[in-house]
């Protein structure tokens, strides 16, 4: 029986692409369908000397037609890009869904729109990007007037993890490219599908060979590692968990590479009993539970005000087991797998030590059976949990899962000190209906970006990034196009 999600027709096997051309290898791993375990393509995995060969066409190109190009002849690449992914929307989601496991909409949503939204955005953006322009006169009286240019950087490493693929990737190929950069990417070994659409879609697009450079692999001893090494890379973005980068900049430092990172996270959010309660209940069932809590900003700490506790913890449960586990397109699914059954694994580690370490289990807990091939997959329940003390390690590292735990709090001062009492800095999510205490908790928070009364909408100019373990740098409208340019300063005596 043909497999429910499978790859489209044009990815029989998962190729690197170089310098322009599709490139086969001798080692090759299996892309594993989270949903039901079956294989969905051979995944070709690029040595060092592949990488070598991709990073040299990065370098060559910045050279070529790509570098004499105007920043307008960029942007009108990029949004060609953009109408390939328009044209071949559903195989892009058919290639999310089957690497992910995630739902149907989620997948045209969160990666394949939002991956349209961040090649148009960037390019857009980049055409109204402007330097700095000061006029002085000394103490003796000589006018000087000093302007600024940007320049590319050169070839970027651009390493993805698996949450959101073709998110993660198109949000930094937007930027890095616009600025006039080549790129070398690398998709996670666990999404490589829509990654090589992408590259079909430059391809398509007529992207001169060698702008964008597509590698497969794994992180230490493979692509990802000899990217990091290579001579030739000028600068790494990388998004992934706080240790690899942290990995990632030690290979950096030789070279005096610049790096960008968004790291892990294990984010808090308050909600005050002067909340909107049934928005506030809503909220936090998305934000702990979308993309099976795969989702760097999903909150993983909620600490509600006492008088509301009980009913919150009630409520919360009630609209959690509501929620639809099932295949990504059955009508009104809610959750689909997790990414794999290794993650699957150490998601369900957290769950046992969570009981270990004296939680209480209000929902969740195991993994859901179906009686058909999803048992098979890696599907697991979304876990609500109470009564841990704050040091408990199932409160202070990244699980990663849909997993919350719910503690009471009596004073904004307690709140505070407990929500930024973590090693991660990413995301809070804060619910209130107080404007003043909107204002003043929200600038408390020790991460890079805050929700009031939302979560996860984001406006692609605005900054996005962590502190702390959660990252190095911003990245978002401007912080994006400083990221991927180099700024030289011109001082003319006139
Ligand atoms: P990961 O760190 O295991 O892998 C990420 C990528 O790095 C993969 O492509 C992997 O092959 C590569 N890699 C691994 N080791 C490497 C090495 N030594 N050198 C070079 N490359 C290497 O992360 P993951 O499991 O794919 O993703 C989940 C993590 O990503 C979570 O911690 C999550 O919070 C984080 N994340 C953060 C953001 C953010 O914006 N802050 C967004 C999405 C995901």
């Amino acid at each position: 029986m043909p497999a429910r999600f499978a790859l489209p027709p044009s990815l029989t096997s998962l190729r690197n692409y170089v310098g322009g051309e599709f490139v086969s290898t001798d080692k090759r791993f299996d892309n594993v369908c989270p949903l039901d375990g079956h294989v969905l393509a051979q995944v070709h995995e690029a040595d060092a000397a592949l990488v070598d060969q991709a990073v040299q066409s990065a370098h060559k190109a910045l050279a070529g037609p790509w570098g004499a190009m105007s920043v307008d002849e960029r942007a009108k690449l990029l949004h060609r890009v953009a109408d390939v992914i328009e044209r071949r929307f559903d195989d892009f989601v058919a290639a999310e869904v089957a690497d992910t496991g995630r739902p149907v909409e989620q997948a045209k949503k969160l990666d394949v729109f939002r991956g349209m939204l961040n090649l148009r955005t960037f390019a857009d953006l980049g055409k109204a990007a402007h330097g700095d322009f000061f006029e002085m006169r000394t103490a003796d009286g000589a006018d000087l007037m000093n302007y600024t240019v940007r320049k590319p950087l050169g070839v970027v490493a651009s390493i993805s993890p698996w949450n959101l693929p073709l998110l993660s990737m198109t949000w930094k190929a937007g930027p890095a490219l616009i600025c006039g950069n080549t790129m070398v990417v690398k998709p996670s070994e666990e999404t490589p599908s829509s990654a090589t659409l992408l590259a079909e879609a430059f391809h398509e697009a007529g992207v001169p060979p060698g702008v964008f450079n597509l590698v497969h692999g794994f992180g230490p001893n493979s692509a990802g590692e000899a990217m990091t090494r290579h001579p030739l890379v000028d600068a790494i973005t990388f998004t992934g968990e706080s240790r690899t980068g942290s990995t990632i900049m030690k290979a950096a430092a030789d070279g005096m590479k610049e790096v960008s990172f968004e790291l892990g996270g294990k984010n808090p959010a308050l909600v005050f009993a002067d909340c909107d309660f049934d928005a506030a209940v809503d909220g936090v069932v998305r934000s702990s539970f979308t993309n099976t809590g795969q989702v760097c900003l999903c909150s993983e700490r909620v600490y509600v005000e006492r008088p509301i506790f009980e009913r919150f913890v009630a409520e919360l449960k009630k609209r959690t087991e509501k929620l639809k586990i099932g295949w990504p397109d059955e009508p009104d699914v809610a959750m689909g797998s997790l990414i794999s059954r290794k993650h699957q694994a150490k998601v369900l580690s957290y769950y046992k030590l969570a009981l270990e370490e004296g939680a209480t289990l209000v929902s969740g807990g195991g993994v859901p059976r179906f009686g058909d091939e999803r048992d098979h997959g890696a599907f697991i329940e979304p876990t609500i949990w109470t009564g841990l003390a704050d040091q408990a390690r199932c409160l202070r590292e990244e699980v990663f899962g849909p997993v919350c735990h719910i503690a009471p709090f009596d004073t904004e001062e307690e709140a505070m000190a407990r929500a930024n009492d973590s090693v991660y800095g990413l995301a809070a999510t804060l619910w209130t209906t107080n404007l003043s205490r909107a204002h003043r908790v929200a600038r408390r928070f020790h991460t890079g970006i805050v929700w009031v009364n939302t979560w996860y909408l984001r406006d692609l100019r605005t900054p996005f990034g962590g502190s702390k373990l959660s990252g190095l740098g911003r990245e978002g409208g401007r912080h994006s196009l400083d990221f991927y340019s180099e700024t030289t300063n011109i001082c003319v005596k006139l």
